[in-house]
């Protein structure tokens, strides 16, 4: 058993945290967030991940696990603190390292016993290096602290699982003590441990997250190749699938990748290839493709649509993907504000995103448009003129083709996610526009007796 405190309880801090506990580790999590404390205390989770708050309620009342503001106190005689706290896009593309900076002095101001501090915040090559610096010009007492990297990777709806079952564990660092102590906290959860230096484990982190959301970029720049050669990208994928140089996973094509990690992750390599004179351009390609992807679908139905103005746009989904409740770089918050800006009427569902997204839009009238949240999908389609899907959750997947048909007083579905199979659609007689996939035009549906269908209702 080790004690341990952590810096920051979004979904890495609390996540680890809480696995830490649950491995057995006296644990401490420490917030700037009064109120985020509190909600800890009484056994809600801040955020939404499976299992968490479960794990949660189980450790804190087993005494495993605290939760606090005073980061004194809980890293005083802490063995490690692992940084947890955020590293935004800063407007240059470069990572915000304030949050990072004002941890390691409170740290240095405070420990009163020798500690490892461990990076698990994405930070750009070399940070490591220099929050060890910064910490030794701060440093009050006379006692030894090293800093080791050590990255996280779990993905957002998953997050609790990844941890406990990661698939492998880096940590960087040149220093044996470092490293045993690592691999001493580590050794409960059975994983296995990849020990490189401090940078190489720091570039680990971004080469890893820019391959994936390259990746991504690369399935959609494919399926809209496919949508004009007639192609489909299911196909495509699920024919490159079987390559086992290729894989499985992450080949599906969709309105682009969003969420803390990928966009702001990209754009940080990016930036340091530059501030070291070289150029990423895959990188900048993966970039510039999935700008132009997240309103891909906007653009196609403009093009259909003569107008957005005074038309029901049911919006299935707001969150970057299923599973969390988090909105940040979501599809969503680049196509909604279009869609009110033209005057759309919006009805927008998402099972646990909704609270978040109305506080940036507010319920009401916006201009020309409005939203409307509603907790029941069928509301949202009920005599909607359009449908838009941005996020997979399992209440939209359960949704048949034959609803959108009854349902909507125009069945016109340009779905992001790619869920429904493009024959059931036409089948059901929905017009519908997907990714990299043949459309279902409305004009080329035969009504089942051979008439044309009647023409589009507004
Ligand atoms: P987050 O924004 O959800 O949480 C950060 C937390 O740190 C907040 O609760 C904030 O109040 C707190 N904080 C800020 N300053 C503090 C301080 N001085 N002391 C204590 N707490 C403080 O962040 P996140 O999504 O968990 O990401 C954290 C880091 O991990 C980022 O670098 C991110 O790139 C990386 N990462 C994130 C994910 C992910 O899926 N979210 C996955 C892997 C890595």
């Amino acid at each position: 058993m080790h004690k341990i405190a952590v810096a920051g309880t979004g979904y890495v801090g609390l996540v680890a945290g809480v696995c830490f506990a649950e491995m057995g580790h006296q644990v401490t999590c420490v917030d700037i967030d009064q109120s985020k404390v509190e909600l800890m205390k009484s056994g809600i989770s801040p955020i939404y991940e499976a299992n968490l708050q479960d794990l949660m309620v189980k450790n804190y009342q087993e005494g495993r696990l605290d939760y606090t503001t005073d980061y004194q106190s809980a890293y005083k005689d802490a063995e490690a603190i692992f940084i947890g706290v955020g590293t935004p896009e800063q407007p240059d593309g470069s990572a915000n390292l304030s949050y990072i900076a004002t941890v390691a002095r409170q740290i240095a101001e405070s420990v009163e016993k020798d500690c490892l501090v461990v990076v698990k915040s994405t930070v750009p090559v070399g940070t490591n290096d220099k929050v060890e610096q910064f910490i030794q010009d701060f440093l009050v007492n006379n006692v030894r602290v090293e800093v080791a990297s050590n990255p996280e990777f779990l993905a957002q709806g998953s997050a609790v699982h990844d941890t406990l079952y990661a698939e492998r564990i880096i940590i960087g660092t040149e220093s044996k003590w470092a490293e045993k102590l690592l691999q001493d906290i580590y050794k409960p959860f059975n994983l296995p441990v990849v020990s490189v230096n401090r940078r190489s484990a720091e570039m680990i982190k971004y080469a890893s997250n820019d391959f994936l959301a390259l990746k991504i970029s690369y399935m959609n720049d494919i399926a809209n190749l496919c949508e004009l050669v007639g192609a489909d990208i299911q196909d495509v994928a699920k024919g490159m699938s079987f390559d086992e140089r290729i894989g499985s996973k992450f080949l599906n094509a969709g309105i682009g990748f969003g969420g803390s990690c990928f966009p702001k992750d990209t754009k940080a390599l990016d930036y340091l290839a530059k501030q070291n004179g070289y150029e990423l351009k895959t990188v900048q390609a993966t970039i510039d493709v999935n700008k132009a992807q997240k309103t891909m679908l906007y653009k196609k139905a403009s093009r259909r649509l003569i107008t957005f103005n005074g038309l029901k746009v049911a919006v299935l989904g707001l969150t970057f993907k299923p599973g969390t409740d988090d909105l940040r770089e979501a599809a969503s918050l680049e196509n909604v504000p279009l869609l009110l800006e033209q005057g759309a009427d919006i009805y927008a569902f998402d099972p646990v995103g909704a609270d978040n997204f109305a506080k940036v839009h507010p319920e009401g009238q916006h201009g020309k448009g409005r939203i409307t949240y509603v907790s029941n999908i069928e509301e949202a389609l009920r005599e909607a003129n359009v449908c838009f899907i941005f996020t997979e959750w399992g209440e939209v997947k359960q949704l048949t083709p034959i609803m959108y048909k009854e349902l909507m007083r125009t069945p016109l579905v340009y779905d992001g996610r790619n869920i429904y199979s493009v024959a059931e659609m036409e089948q059901a007689q929905v017009e519908y526009h997907s990714i990299g996939r043949k459309a279902v035009e409305r004009q080329n549906m035969k009504e089942s007796n051979g008439h044309e269908l009647q023409s589009t209702r507004f």
